[in-house]
């Protein structure tokens, strides 16, 4: 049996929340260990969701715009060079009465922990949810995107359709105009779950088409997506709809299983946080899109990531660490 590994900050998850807290950790001399995920998982792939993204044109520094999987590996380089240990695993368990939390790596029915954590930041980020249908996957980052405020400039004068009905949906949508001649939402029923002002905004805008009662059933392209199989819900019709981009909006799910039970979530499953980035648990901090259903925006998440590495190092201060 081996004994736990002692660690004065311990990140889970090295999305750009993760790997900032890391690189602002390892700066003041804290030696971070951060647990970076799996490569083999959708939703814990270690630099998180940027890994699933092609060009980023809105992280501040990049005038030419640079690739996802590149920013992170540069976070992740810059994390290391100052000291931070990177462990490419999942955690798979954590007991966060007190301090020092308890974390498993590996067989969460271990009889030891692996690590004990002085303090622990929380970055384990937060999925898109995906229709799961053939082609959606093959064409990620080839016209199948989960992020308007990301992807959005590239469809310039395209037609484009967008997958949901709720708020986000329609806030997709309307982005959207911005660039594509034409917006069709796809929408399983007949009425939208959107807020009705939201609702109001996306009927308004004459660049936005709906087709109701309408699943995405396969999305159509050879490297590049060239349209979408539909199937009517009602009358089981299908049809195929022309859009070089499809957006997929059926919401968002917080990676917080790990957590749940032990810190305080909101109605969504997303992380409380107060005062910054503390949680309801005295030394465990958080930060990234597992606490922000709002921005979710790499350079939010970055910031956040910044803000709990100080809340850490400050809290490890005032307690005598
Ligand atoms: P949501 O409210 O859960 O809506 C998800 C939408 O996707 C629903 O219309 C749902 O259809 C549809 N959907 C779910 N699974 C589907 C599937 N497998 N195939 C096809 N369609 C599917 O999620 P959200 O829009 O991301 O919003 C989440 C929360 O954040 C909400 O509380 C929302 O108000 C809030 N939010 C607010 C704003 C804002 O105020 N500006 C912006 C974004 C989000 P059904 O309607 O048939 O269930």
């Amino acid at each position: 049996m081996t004994s736990p590994q002692r660690a004065k900050v311990l990140i889970a998850g090295s999305g750009p929340a993760g790997l900032t807290a890391a690189v602002y950790s390892a700066r003041a001399q804290l030696a971070p260990v951060v647990i970076e995920g799996e490569p083999s998982s959708t939703s814990d792939q270690p630099g998180g969701q940027l890994m699933l993204t092609t060009e980023v044109e809105n992280y501040p520094g990049f005038p030419d715009g640079v690739l996802g999987p590149e920013l992170m590996m540069s976070m992740r380089a810059q994390a290391e060079r100052f000291g931070a240990t990177l462990v490419t695993a999942k955690v798979s368990r954590v007991e966060l009465k007190e301090s020092p939390f308890a974390v498993w790596v590996g067989d969460p029915e271990a009889p030891e922990p692996t690590y004990e954590a002085e303090a622990l930041i929380v970055a384990t980020g937060a999925q898109s949810l995906m229709l799961g249908v053939p082609g959606e996957d093959r064409l990620l980052a080839h016209g199948v995107s989960t992020c308007a405020t990301c992807d959005g400039f590239f469809f310039r004068g395209q037609e484009i359709a967008v997958a949901g009905g709720g708020d986000s949906a329609m806030e997709e949508a309307l982005f959207l105009t911005r660039f594509a001649t034409k917006v069709t939402v796809v929408h399983r029923r007949d009425r939208l779950r959107a807020s009705r002002i939201m609702q109001e905004r996306a009927m308004a805008n004459p660049t936005i088409e709906f087709r109701w009662n309408s699943r995405v059933t396969e999305v159509l392209g050879d490297t590049k997506v060239s349209a979408l199989s539909l199937v009517d819900t009602v009358t089981g019709a299908t049809s195929e709809l022309g859009a070089t981009g499809l957006f997929v909006a059926i919401g968002h799910r917080p990676n917080t299983d790990l957590v749940a039970g032990q810190l305080d979530l909101d109605e969504n499953g997303y992380i409380v946080t107060r005062d910054g980035s503390r949680t309801n648990i005295d030394g465990v901090f958080a930060c990234g899109d597992v606490q922000d259903h709002y921005y979710r925006q790499a350079v939010t998440a970055a910031g956040s990531g910044c803000m709990a590495a100080i809340d850490a190092e400050r809290w490890l201060e005032a307690r005598g660490s």
